[in-house]
């Protein structure tokens, strides 16, 4: 009999509270939920419903305060800091909302960066980055600095910088929420493409409803627990 294949991620009961002077604010109150490898799932929830929350803590940014982060198999609670940090820094890829590139730096060395950190060569970082941003559309852009480039370009960058590692894993927190539609509509696709290109599997927070029609499945937020979300048609 063949071996059922092992999800990439599993959250399994995750709670998450905040402690405010006197009160405390239960985001996630035992949230579930399994991703297979190449699965592309989008989050869609009003603002303040706890995504980043969720993406923080799938992503071992956030500790959770109860329940289990699974990646891969392998259950992350019992990592050590350090263990931790390379489970996050090998297997996860992140986006955010506004780009996070390193202003000081060219678009090229942004995608570099955590690849040299990683251990690669100089040259081999440089052919890598090179064909990541040729890949999204941006080789043309590689020697610029962030500043140089438009919303859509920087948020091209990040998405090449995010699966510069080649994890297994890709979080997206609002990628294209801070982008015009058109712009939204291009980013999106090309992110769509490298994550299918790649056999990855993604978990993507968006408000938008027809960006997330794209996606394999897709999840909303209810009092603190992630459930099946029927879009209009
Ligand atoms: P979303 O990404 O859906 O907008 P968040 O996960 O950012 O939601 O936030 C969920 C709730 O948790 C919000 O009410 C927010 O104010 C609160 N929250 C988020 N981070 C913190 C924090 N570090 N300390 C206290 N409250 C927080």
């Amino acid at each position: 009999m063949a071996n059922k294949p092992v999800p990439v991620l599993q959250l399994q009961k995750v709670e998450r509270h905040y402690d405010d002077v006197g009160a405390r604010l239960e985001v996630l109150k035992g949230a579930d939920l399994t991703i297979q490898t190449g699965e592309l799932v989008a989050l869609v929830a009003p603002s303040g419903a706890g995504k980043s929350t969720l993406l923080h803590t799938a992503g071992l940014l956030e500790k959770p305060n109860g329940g289990e982060v699974i990646i891969s198999g392998q259950a992350c609670s019992s990592l050590s800091d350090r263990q931790r940090t390379a489970r996050r820094r090998n297997d996860v890829g992140y986006v955010y909302q506004f780009h996070h590139l390193l202003p000081e730096f060219s678009a090229l060395e942004n995608v570099m960066i955590p690849q040299m950190i990683r251990g690669l060569s100089r040259k081999q970082a440089t052919t890598h980055a090179q064909e990541l941003l040729e890949y999204m559309r941006i080789g043309d852009r590689a020697t610029h600095r962030p500043s140089e480039l438009s919303g859509g370009e920087q948020q091209r960058v990040a998405i090449a910088r995010a699966v510069a590692n080649a994890p297994l894993l890709l979080l997206a927190d609002e990628p294209t929420g801070n982008l015009d539609p058109e712009t939204s509509s291009y980013v999106f696709e090309a992110l769509e493409a490298l994550v299918r290109q790649s056999g990855l599997s993604g978990l993507i927070a968006t408000h938008n409803h027809t960006l997330a029609a794209r996606m394999d499945r897709v999840i909303t937020m209810k009092d603190g627990k992630l459930v099946p979300f029927e879009l209009k048609k």
